[in-house]
């Protein structure tokens, strides 16, 4: 399996002015690929720091993946970079200025002087054609290595990716097999509880289950590794059969599947419609149901914390203020260390009451008191 670091390229970076999301996704990308990665580098606008940089690199990976930097400007480094790790010069390349100018021409408008710098790239480099925007990106191979230097904007280096840069590589290092994972959301019981069931499973090599805790909700996470998707996709899904006959009761949603979506989808079967009153939750329940005008009605957030049964018939007074069929309160009572979480759900057919301490560190209780909602939303 071929090895790959990644160097992130630009001062703001640094200045924690923009999140690396390039890394984000080329390190699942290339997960999903099979490569092996073993470490990102973020470096500012500076040829010398950028060329080290790869030169260290280079005494340790196969494949070395650069992004931003390309852009036209003299604080653009990535190119002169590159070069000189590998002590060569750049060279200019007719027909990516004719590339650039074409681009420019195509919004009818035309390239500066500047622009030219991008026709520039290192001796030995080979251009890769770059159709969402104007700077073009480049590799250079040196032995069995090489050098991908992939633009900063996330759109146009995730095109490339996906047009150029994986299949580059799974040809180059004759790569067959591919990684797949697929989550599985729980609600309602603990890791620890969750891992009692499912143990076993987690000492499997591939597929591979793990688990992994965000107060109030668990995913386990399926990984695959196979010849081909489809065989991949077999044998999560054979795992996955296996764990929802154990925990199945539990799972919510896979993957991009959120909470608040199928506690809202499961009212909506109902032909229910929902609003909140919250207490001590930074406004966030509100928040997370906000984005569904057909099911969720609206709410509110009080700025004082009633006494428990003042509460309970704020929450039923709620459920006539939005004319909804389910009212949700929740709120947070601080009580020496814990945190006391107090539901509240009022429907047409009986009021549920959940009171529970929350143990864990008090920054996550509004969102282990929003996901215990939600959960009980979902099962109503
Ligand atoms: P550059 O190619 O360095 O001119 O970058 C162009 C733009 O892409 C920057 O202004 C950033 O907004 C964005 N960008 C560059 N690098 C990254 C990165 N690692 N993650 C997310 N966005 C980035
Ligand atoms: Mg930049």
């Amino acid at each position: 399996m071929p090895s790959a670091e990644l160097i992130s390229i630009g001062t703001e970076l640094l200045l924690g002015e923009i999140l690396d999301t390039n890394s984000q996704f080329l390190a699942t990308i290339l997960r999903n690929n099979g490569i092996d990665l073993f470490r990102t580098t973020t470096i500012g606008d500076n040829v010398q720091r950028i060329a080290q940089a790869i030169k260290d690199a280079l005494t340790r990976t196969d494949i070395i993946i650069t992004t931003g930097g390309l852009g036209p400007t003299i604080d653009d480094p990535t190119r002169e970079a590159v070069a000189l790790a590998l002590n060569v010069t750049t060279e200019y390349h007719p027909e990516l200025w004719e590339q650039i100018q074409n681009r420019f021409n195509r919004y009818a408008r035309s390239p500066t002087e500047n622009n030219r710098r991008q026709a520039f790239i290192p001796q030995n480099s080979i251009a890769i054609e770059n159709p969402v925007g104007t700077a073009p990106a480049f590799y250079i191979e040196k032995n069995n290595q090489c050098i991908i230097s992939l633009p900063g904007v996330p759109q146009e280096m995730e095109h490339l990716t996906n047009l150029f840069v994986i299949p580059y590589l799974r040809k180059r290092y004759q790569i067959s097999s591919v990684i797949k994972s697929r989550v599985l959301h729980t609600a309602g019981i603990g890791e620890s509880q969750l891992d009692s069931y499912i143990s076993d499973l987690e000492y499997k090599t591939n597929p591979t289950v793990g688990l992994a805790a965000h107060s109030g909700q668990v995913d386990i996470r399926i990984t695959a590794k196979a010849e081909s998707p489809e065989i991949a996709d077999q044998m999560i899904g054979s795992v996955e059969i296996d764990i929802r006959q154990r925990v199945g009761k539990w799972i919510y949603g896979i993957d991009n599947q959120t909470l608040e979506d199928i506690a809202l989808q499961s009212l909506a079967r109902k032909g229910w419609k929902l609003s909140t009153i919250e207490s001590g939750l930074r406004g966030e329940l509100a928040g997370r149901l906000v984005q569904n005008k057909q099911v969720y009605l609206g709410g509110e957030v009080l700025s004082n914390l009633p006494e428990p049964a003042e509460f309970e018939k704020m929450v039923s007074a709620n459920r006539q203020r939005y004319s909804t069929d389910v009212s949700l309160g929740a709120a947070i009572y601080p009580e020496d260390e814990k945190q006391n979480v107090l539901i509240i759900v009022n429907t047409p057919i009986d009021i549920k009451k959940s009171e529970r301490p929350f143990g864990g560190p008090p920054q996550y209780a509004v969102r282990w008191a929003i996901n215990h909602s939600l959960n009980i939303i979902r099962d109503l």
